[in-house]
């Protein structure tokens, strides 16, 4: 198994703790992203930046110095395209993903805008999402529109990384999934994901266990927790599309309805990009 790369704060006395760990580094500073890549060089594996911020993307200053860090923006919204059109060259150009909370109201809109003017983008969609049918619309065009367009994520994973015989965790877009991420706080707390972390669900803590975490009893049960769905008979043991779901969805209050379907079809929508792929025909993807 790699080292899971850790997910932690812009925190000077941090970064400087974690010399020689894979690193993505969560800040709400725009100002602090090109320094971000000058502090962390030859110290760490600076894998990418992770900005929060509670503006729209026309409201967030965007600088050419960011072209050498993998950034993602979360982000409320665009605003309005008119208001991104003199930065579009500069946003095409840059390695940088723009993440939307699937509960603002234009989410899909913004995204099907985003990507279809060729700027990387994705839904940050949490457990209690119930918007599966405009989420499989936006899947149908993120995989199969043959118009020129950026990719979409969670789609954009689950279909360049979809193995028929394999389950394929698609929260490793949002640099979350177990195993493949830790995540670090300012009181060197240790979690699975940012999620549990702000939950108060700690692993271990001290940057010690970091060198030891993956192999402790806490860690390996955690990377099983999956099983569960299946001793407890949910309808996630029968679902067809538990392999790139993974009962995601099922402790959903009030129950989900909708989510079977909606991955069904992304399975659907993985093979057909594997066959494609697979006979030299993406073109016929996007
Ligand atoms: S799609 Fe719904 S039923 Fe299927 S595995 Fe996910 S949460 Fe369970």
């Amino acid at each position: 198994m790699n080292e899971p790369i850790i997910v932690c704060p812009d925190e000077p006395v941090l970064l400087t703790r974690m010399r020689g760990q894979a690193l993505v580094i969560r800040t709400r500073d725009p100002a602090a992203i090109a320094s971000l890549a000058v502090r962390t060089n030859g110290t760490n594996a600076l894998h990418a930046v992770w900005l929060d911020s509670d503006q729209p993307l026309d409201d967030i200053p965007i600088e050419s110095r960011w072209a050498g860090v993998t950034l993602v923006i979360r982000c409320a919204g665009i605003a309005s395209v008119k208001g991104l059109s003199p930065r579009m060259p500069l946003l095409r150009r840059l390695p940088l993903r723009i993440f939307i909370p699937a509960h603002l109201p234009s989410a899909f809109v913004d995204l099907h805008i985003l990507s279809s003017l060729g700027i990387s983008c994705g839904l940050i969609v949490d457990a209690s999402f119930d918007r599966w049918q405009e989420l499989n619309d936006l899947m149908h065009y993120a995989v199969y529109c043959k118009a020129p367009h950026a990719p979409i994520e969670p789609f954009n994973y689950v279909v360049t990384h979809y193995h028929p015989e394999k389950m394929t965790d698609f929260d490793a877009a949002y640099f979350n999934a177990p195993g493949q991420y830790l995540h670090v706080n300012n009181r060197e707390e240790i979690a699975l994901t940012q999620e549990d972390l702000q939950s108060g669900r700690i692993l271990a803590k001290g940057l010690g266990a970091l060198e030891t975490i993956t192999a402790s009893p806490a860690f390996r049960k955690s990377q099983y927790a999956w099983r569960k769905r299946f001793l407890e008979m949910s309808s996630c043991a029968s679902c067809p599309g538990w392999r790139v779901c993974l009962g995601k969805y099922a402790d959903a209050v009030p129950p989900t309805t909708g989510c079977s379907e909606f991955f069904s079809d992304l399975l659907d929508a993985a093979d057909f990009y594997r066959r494609k792929r697979d006979d030299g025909r993406m073109d016929e993807c996007r």
